[in-house]
């Protein structure tokens, strides 16, 4: 089979390979789209480190194509998308249903071999059948909104609550719509660039955008008060001091983007002074799968809209590219196999 294997940092090829077998327990599945992930070019860059050589992809659909021992609950022909992570099921995290912390778990494309393949093993637990309504492209975006969902779980929107989304990205346009459908108004989209702004609006169902005075013109939407949500899909210091900013007293930031290691100047005076909270959101647990396919099942939530980018495996690397290239406008980037 054709997969893009990374045999050290910037060394990609496109091999041809075995077709892995499905052992115990595991799923065989044809890959037919895998979205490309700021995950998968650090790993391409050398950012991080896998274990080399090793097939990259991780945000992914496809369809059974042979089953292995012991799997009743999968077969031949289903449509699935999978979990980007695997989880032990024994450990203390596990049993309390954070498998999200699991560390005897693993990631597609880093400790397992992943997607950018014509064919991928996975554990069983790791598939989710997806019904006919959803193409195997637009599966692909749930890899985002489970931890969309999850995020949300964590926190408490209610009818009429204020949101402010910094970072209209695949991940902020699907917490920009979630916090509609939790009923919050107004919902008010942040992002320097008006694009994302603009399908903020006419996609994801945000009240209100602004790209500059964005403090002036939250405070007015508020009474001078501050929103009771940010949710900061950034991850860098600026945004998350524009969060503290902008959140009223006693309001909540969800940490969503994910941040360096260490941040240098954040105004940690804000968690004493206005007594807020800030909440922390590591990728998604279990029931965000079933969450998340029920609520595109029943057409409340566009998945395809955010996908930009159409790509084959040849041109994998180009996809890299891309995605960190501004002026192409690429949210998302599927490569199709
Ligand atoms: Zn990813
Ligand atoms: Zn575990």
């Amino acid at each position: 089979m054709k997969a893009a294997v990374l045999k050290a940092p910037k060394d990609l090829r496109i091999e041809d390979v075995p077709v892995p077998e499905a052992g115990y327990g595991e799923v065989l599945i044809r890959v037919r789209a895998t979205a490309i992930c700021g995950t998968d070019v650090s790993f391409y860059e050398g950012k991080t480190e896998v274990d080399y050589p090793r097939i990259l992809g991780h945000e992914s659909a496809g369809e059974v194509v042979d089953t292995g021992e012991g799997v009743k609950t999968l077969k031949k022909g289903d449509r699935v998308v999978m979990s980007p992570t695997s989880y032990c099921g024994y450990c203390l995290d596990c049993m309390e249903g954070n498998t999200n912390f699991c560390k005897n778990g693993g990631l597609l494309g880093r400790e397992l071999d992943g997607t950018y393949a014509e064919y991928v093993v996975v554990p069983k637990k790791m598939a989710f059948k997806l019904p006919e309504s959803i193409s195997l492209e637009e599966a692909t975006t749930f890899i985002v909104l489970t931890t969309a969902v999850y995020a949300q779980r964590k926190i408490n929107i209610f009818a009429n609550s204020s949101v402010a989304i910094i970072g209209e990205g695949s991940a902020g346009l699907m917490q920009t719509r979630l916090s509609k459908l939790n009923g919050a108004d107004p919902v008010i989209g942040i992002s320097r660039s008006q694009w994302k702004l603009d399908l903020a609006e006419e996609k994801y169902g945000a009240d209100y955008t602004f790209n500059e005075n964005v403090e002036e013109n939250v405070m007015e939407l508020t009474d001078g008060r501050g929103v009771d949500y940010v949710i900061e899909c950034v991850g860098k210091s600026a945004t998350l001091n524009q969060a503290t900013e902008l959140v009223r007293p006693g309001g909540t930031i969800v940490a969503f983007g994910i941040t360096p290691p260490t941040i240098d100047d954040f105004k940690s005076y804000a968690l004493y002074y206005k007594d807020i909270n800030i909440v922390g959101s590591r990728a998604m647990q279990l029931i965000d799968w079933p969450i998340s396919i029920d609520l595109a099942d029943r057409g409340k939530i566009d998945l395809g809209s955010i996908i930009t980018h159409r790509i084959s495996l040849d041109d994998l690397k180009k996809g890299f590219e891309m995605l960190n290239d501004r002026s192409q406008k690429a949210l998302r980037i599927v490569v199709e196999i």
